[in-house]
């Protein structure tokens, strides 16, 4: 494969990730690249669980990876660690290779006009042209990541050990206190009741 075939995805897949996700924004586009890491080494999209994704952020470019990848957060075979980092682990099942992705932490310097004015955005204190540039960085360096090559923001090494257990389904059980279903290893026993975790905050705030 040519670094140019590795490096980009067509722009009609790419619609397709911006569709799901909302908007292309430079995390999107991080995921973009972390999926195809992912893919090249790990194997295709996984329709099933034959493929697991760890990944250490819950941000914007998780929503690449689901899409391009396979792995997604209802299949059981996406698992948010919250360390809040750039990185992601993929695991193949069928014989055990695993990586973990890694942001080079350097590979990327934002903008610092483009950070300065999603402040004030945030703030609520950007005028209407503050706005308009905003978008227009915004969507530059979105474009300027998508260009660079995956191996130029992550690093890739493999892993050893297994992938986290399969999903499982698990019976549910009534709360006592809202009557609402509760997954059974998400019961909280309090007093002899078994109470979904709300009722049970609500009961522990209470006394
Ligand atoms: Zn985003
Ligand atoms: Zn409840």
């Amino acid at each position: 494969m040519s670094k140019q075939e590795r490096s980009s995805i067509d722009e009609r897949t790419l619609e397709r990730v911006v569709d799901f996700h909302g908007h292309l924004c430079p995390g999107l586009a991080m995921g973009v690249h972390a999926a195809q890491i992912a893919r090249r080494e790990i194997g295709p999209h996984s329709p099933d669980e034959e493929v697991v994704a760890v990944v250490e952020t819950d941000m914007c470019a998780v929503d690449a990876i689901q899409f391009l990848t396979g792995c997604t957060f209802g299949k059981g075979n996406l698992v948010h660690r919250d360390y809040g980092k750039n990185a992601y682990t993929f695991f193949r099942r069928s014989d055990g290779r695993a990586v973990r992705v890694v942001g080079r932490p350097d590979a990327w310097q934002r903008d610092p006009e483009h950070q300065a004015l999603f402040a004030k955005i945030r703030e609520g204190t950007a005028s209407d042209v503050e706005r308009a540039r905003f978008r227009e960085l915004h969507q530059s360096q979105s474009r300027a990541l998508l260009s660079l090559d995956p191996d130029e923001l992550f690093s890739v090494a493999e892993v050893d050990g297994p992938p986290p257990p399969m999903a499982r389904i698990h019976a549910s059980v009534p709360c006592a206190q809202c009557g609402e279903g509760v997954m059974e290893t998400r019961v909280r026993r309090l007093g002899g009741r078994e109470l979904c975790q709300p009722c049970f905050d609500a009961a522990m705030a209470d006394t």
